[in-house]
């Protein structure tokens, strides 16, 4: 076990080393690491993990967290201090600490930088290495489970980021042949040209949402038509109304997909019906 742990600027002993919980790291998975081997006490190939951190860090618009000279300085004291002469140090660096939110915190925030130290018993490695391993081959679907509710949040935050930039409240990712799956955080809908709304049926690419779920028993309540059928943008542009459910923003319009106003601009009646009786159907429970 690591004895003595690097937390922003501190060496603290391993029980009492943590980040915030609302770590960007923790909710958002908005963090980069690296893991170098410690052999004969020294750090292997230490350039090229920092140069491939570096990279990390420049394409997700993460602030470094110090110069390298220190953060080789940082490495160097974790392994000593922890007296690993073989194993690993691990370095992580987060967006760093801000109240939960998908775009990016101000430029004035810190990022997280954890380092830790490792020992690995070199003649379990090599007693391995003399053996050889196995493989089981699994399908690649990192990360196609969009269906499980986690913090795999980072191409969400990065999408709203794009939403912002370009003036934008919402990103709608679209898969491979062109068909909307979902919002960045939010689940899509339209209504078609002769009154069907449509939202996508639930598969392992988007989120089963709680809002979708009450949306569309208010939806049948009112006789609103129903087709869980996936649309592509220039159908969503083509259509006369559109809209986001989420817990957050329930029943949201949408009235520009792509700078391409929809219908005229403004929201329509039957998103505006469906919010406004949303929480005729909806669970309340009072605390
Ligand atoms: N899709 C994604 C990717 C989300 O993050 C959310 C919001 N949590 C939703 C859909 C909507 O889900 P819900 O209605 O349960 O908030």
């Amino acid at each position: 076990m690591p004895r003595i742990v690097y937390v922003n600027g501190r060496y603290l002993p391993y029980a009492e080393a943590g980040v915030h919980v609302e770590d960007r790291g923790f909710q958002f998975a908005d963090s980069v690491y690296e893991v170098c081997e410690v052999k004969g006490g020294a750090l292997i190939d230490t350039t090229r993990h920092l140069a491939r951190l570096a990279r990390s860090l420049s394409e997700l618009k993460i602030a470094v967290p110090m110069a390298e000279r220190a953060l080789r300085h940082v490495l160097s004291e974790v392994v000593r201090r922890n007296r690993v002469r073989n194993g690993i140090v691990y370095l992580q660096v987060t967006r760093g600490q801000a109240a939960r939110d998908f775009l990016f915190p101000g430029p004035d925030t810190e990022p997280t930088l954890v380092a830790l130290a490792r020992s690995i018993d070199p003649a379990k490695v090599a007693a391995k290495a003399k053996q050889g391993i196995s493989i089981r081959s699994v399908p690649d679907q990192r990360w196609g489970r969009c269906d499980l509710k986690t913090v795999m949040l980072l191409p969400a935050a990065l999408a709203k980021e794009v939403a912002r930039t370009a003036g934008a409240q919402e990103a709608w990712f679209v898969d491979e042949a062109g068909f909307v799956t979902e919002g960045a955080s939010s689940n899509a809908w339209i209504v078609r040209a002769d009154g069907f709304v449509l939202t996508r049926p639930l598969d392992s690419r988007l989120l089963g949402g709680v809002t979708r779920a009450t949306a569309l028993e208010v939806l049948k309540a009112q006789g609103v038509p129903v087709e869980q059928r996936s649309f592509t943008i220039a159908e969503a542009q083509a259509a006369k109304e559109a809209f986001v459910t989420s817990a957050s923003a329930t029943v949201m319009p949408v009235v520009r997909i792509d700078g391409r106003a929809v219908a005229d601009g403004k929201p329509g009646p039957v998103t505006l019906r469906l919010r406004e009786k949303f929480h005729d159907l909806a669970e309340i429970t009072p605390v």
